[in-house]
């Protein structure tokens, strides 16, 4: 397996590569590459470019662009999930499995019944929250970083959303449409998935959704957890628009 390595893309000057910094360690160190070697960097505009390392300085590390071609690992589907805050780990797991399966946007939002709800809380996260996203961006082949946005209230997160042609929100009470049928009938290209934090949405959060256009959806008959939900319905959505063949 060749490493993959997102870069600031001003160190990408073809045909050549200058790897700075912690990448460079990284390369030199902990990996033990050695000229000759080749990985595999990525500027995050979707391609990725293989490219054989040539010369190592002390903190600098050089490369040779050998090919470049679209990354394979980008999804054709816009997902950005507005995922309710959750406690702890938890969120940097939705982060992690998320930027695996596709998501292209990732919405801290708080809630009414949301219990991490100080917005300096979630922003004092975020340089650990954009690593775990690299890490797992790199590991699953995407070509972009999934965009990480500021924590919103539910409010201005449906602002947010309010271009995005189709707008989800699982909601456990909601008795009749099913994603399922959504998905039969809209092939929009982008989809906005929101998803209520531990406690769920109170009926003031759908019906606010629901002004806004979006669909209030059920899962089916089991409760899934806040951590779970979001990560099933982009699994789902994926699935159906044949991301996974
Ligand atoms: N507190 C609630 C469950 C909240 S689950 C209870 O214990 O009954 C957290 C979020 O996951 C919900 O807000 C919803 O967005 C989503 N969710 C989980 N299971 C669901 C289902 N079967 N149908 C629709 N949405 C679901």
């Amino acid at each position: 397996m060749t490493h993959r390595f997102f870069i600031p893309p001003k160190w990408l000057t073809p045909p050549t590569v200058t790897l700075c910094g912690d990448i460079a360690r990284q390369v030199k160190t902990v990996l033990r590459l050695r000229p000759g070697d080749d990985i595999i960097v990525l500027d995050n505009s979707g391609m990725e470019w293989q490219v054989r390392l040539t010369k190592f300085d002390h903190d600098v590390v050089e490369g040779q662009i050998i090919s470049q071609q679209s990354a394979q690992g980008e999804p054709s589907l816009h997902l950005t999930l507005y995922q309710g805050t959750l406690k702890g780990q938890k969120f940097e797991w939705v982060l992690q499995k998320g930027t695996e399966l596709g998501v292209s946007c990732f919405v801290p939002t708080i809630c009414q019944r949301s219990i991490v709800n100080r917005v300096g809380a979630l922003t004092g996260k975020y340089s650990r929250w954009q690593q775990i996203i690299r890490e797992a961006a790199e590991q699953s082949r995407r070509g972009k970083l999934p965009q990480l946005e500021s924590p919103m209230s539910l409010a201005d997160a449906i602002q947010y959303a309010r271009s995005t042609p189709l707008i989800v929100m699982p909601w456990e009470e909601a008795a009749t449409l099913t994603l399922k049928e959504v998905l039969a009938r809209e092939q929009s290209g982008a989809v906005a998935i929101f998803i209520g934090p531990e406690g769920g949405f109170t009926p003031e959060e759908a019906t606010l959704v629901q002004e806004a256009g979006g669909l209030v959806v059920k899962l089916g008959p089991r409760i899934l957890r806040a951590e779970t939900a979001g990560l099933a319905v982009c699994a789902a959505i994926l699935y159906q628009r044949g991301e996974w063949d």
